[in-house]
C-alpha cells in the first residue's frame, strides 16, 4: 500500500481539497501597509456588536489577538463560543480543525468563519481519513482491529473525531490524554492496544512517562509504507500504536539547546509542551499544556528563570507580561506556527467588513453525519473522570 504526498503549495494560492492548505482568499484583501487598519478592525467589530464574537486562540499574534473577546486553546475557545448563542458570528482566530471544532459544538445559527482558510494545522493534515481508514483496514487484515480503540488529540480534523466517533474511539486534549488513554485501554480487556491520532510525540510521552509502557511498547505507524512500516511481531507486541504525525513547532525543540542554555543559565527551569520530542520532555523540568504553561509562569517568583518549548507569539506575550521573570525561547530561531500567522490584520478586516455588509465569508461548516460522530467522541472525552479538558 502506497500514498501519494501532499503537494508543497504556495500558502494562499492554489486549492487542495485534500489538504486545510492552500486556498485563495476570495476578494480583495486590504493592503498590510493600510494605517486605518486599527480603526477599520474597530469600527467594524462596533458595528456588530454582540452579533460577533472574536475567538483568539494563544498561538496568534498580538495584532489580532488585540480585538479577540476571549483567548484561550482551542477547546475552551469552542466551548466558549457555545455557551454564546446570541452571537451569530464567530470569528476564529485560529487554524481549521479549531474552527470546525466551534462549528461542532456552537449552535446551527451560529456560523464559524476562518479569515484565512490558508490557515491550516500541519499536524492536522498528517492523519487524513483516507490513510486512516486504510491503516484501519490494515489492522483488521492483521487480525488485531477488534481490540483497538482509536484516540484522536483534539488537533486533528473533523474527519478523524468522526472516525474514532464512529469506532468506539475518543478525542483528548493535552491536559486529559492520561485519563483517555486510561480509558482507551480499559475498554477491550487485557489485550486493548491504543491508536493514537495523529501526535505521536502526546501518545508517546502521555504513554510512557504517564502510563508506564515502556517504549518497546510503542510503535509508530507511518501511512506512506505499507502495512504502516509495522512488522506482524511488532504489531502484536505493541499497547500503542502512535500515527506517524507531529507538530511542525514543538517538534522544533531539541536536547542540545536545552544543554546548552542549563550551561549558560544558572538555576534554569525547562517548561515545555508534551507535543515536544520525548528526549526533550525527559530534559524538561515540567510538561504541560498550554494553559498549563501559562499558569507555571503566572506562579512562578521573581527573578526565576524559564527556559519555555512552546510557540514564539505565547512566549513573548509571557515574557512582555512578566517582565520581573526571565523568560526565554527554547530554540536559537525564531519558531512561529505559521499557518496560525496566516491571521493578521488585513484578513480579520477583510473577514469583519464582508460581514458588516451582509456577506458571510470563509464559514467553516461541517456536514451533519460528521458533526454527529465527532461528537460522539468529544462527548465520550467530556464523560471523562476527574481532569479538565483544557489543552
Ligand atoms: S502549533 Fe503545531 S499543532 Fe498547533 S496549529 Fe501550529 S502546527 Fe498545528
Amino acid at each position: 500500500m502506497t500514498t501519494v504526498d501532499l503537494p508543497l503549495l504556495p500558502l494562499g494560492r492554489g486549492t487542495d481539497p485534500l489538504s486545510e492548505r492552500g486556498v485563495d482568499c476570495p476578494g480583495d484583501l486590504p493592503a498590510a501597509s493600510d494605517p486605518d487598519l486599527v480603526a477599520r478592525a474597530r469600527a467594524a467589530k462596533a458595528a456588530l456588536g454582540d452579533r460577533l464574537f472574536v475567538l483568539g486562540h494563544h498561538y496568534q499574534r498580538d495584532e489580532v489577538i488585540e480585538f479577540a473577546d476571549v483567548t484561550g486553546d482551542s477547546f475552551k475557545l469552542a466551548r466558549d463560543a457555545a455557551a454564546r448563542p446570541e452571537a451569530e458570528f464567530i470569528v476564529f482566530c485560529g487554524v481549521h480543525f479549531m474552527a470546525e471544532s466551534a462549528d461542532i459544538l456552537t449552535g446551527p445559527d451560529q456560523q464559524v468563519i476562518l479569515p484565512d482558510l490558508a490557515a491550516g494545522c500541519s499536524m492536522a493534515d498528517m492523519a487524513r481519513i483516507a490513510q486512516v481508514e486504510r491503516a484501519w483496514e490494515a489492522l483488521a487484515a492483521a487480525g488485531v482491529q477488534d481490540v483497538v480503540v482509536p484516540v484522536t488529540y483534539m488537533n486533528s480534523s473533523a474527519d478523524i473525531k468522526a472516525f474514532c466517533g464512529r469506532n468506539g474511539g475518543v478525542v483528548c486534549t493535552s491536559s486529559n490524554a492520561e485519563v483517555a488513554l486510561d480509558w482507551a485501554f480499559a475498554q477491550k480487556g487485557a489485550d486493548t492496544k491504543v491508536l493514537f491520532l495523529p501526535d505521536q510525540h502526546l501518545g508517546r510521552n502521555t504513554a510512557v512517562l504517564k502510563l508506564g509502557y515502556s517504549l518497546d511498547e510503542c510503535v509508530v505507524w507511518n501511512p506512506h509504507k505499507p502495512d504502516g512500516g509495522v512488522s506482524p511481531e511488532e504489531l502484536a507486541k505493541a499497547k500503542i500504536i502512535l500515527w506517524k504525525g507531529h507538530c511542525s513547532v514543538h517538534g522544533r525543540f531539541t536536547t542540545d539547546v536545552v544543554d546548552e542554555l542549563r550551561a549558560k543559565v544558572p538555576d534554569l527551569n525547562v517548561l515545555v509542551h508534551p507535543e515536544c520530542q520525548h528526549e526533550v520532555v525527559l530534559k524538561a523540568d515540567l510538561v504541560g499544556s498550554t494553559e498549563f504553561i501559562i499558569k507555571t509562569i503566572e506562579a512562578a517568583p521573581a527573578g526565576s528563570s524559564w527556559a519555555i518549548g512552546t510557540e514564539l507569539n505565547l512566549v513573548q506575550r509571557l515574557a512582555n507580561a512578566h517582565p520581573d521573570k526571565n523568560i526565554m525561547f527554547l530554540d536559537r530561531n525564531v519558531c512561529y506556527c505559521s499557518t496560525m500567522n496566516r491571521i493578521d490584520l488585513p484578513h480579520f478586516v477583510w473577514a469583519l467588513e464582508n460581514l458588516v455588509e451582509g456577506v458571510v465569508v470563509n464559514q467553516i461548516k461541517v456536514d451533519p453525519q460528521t458533526e454527529a460522530d465527532a461528537l460522539t467522541a468529544l462527548q465520550r472525552m467530556l464523560d471523562l473522570p476527574g481532569k479538565t479538558h483544557r489543552d
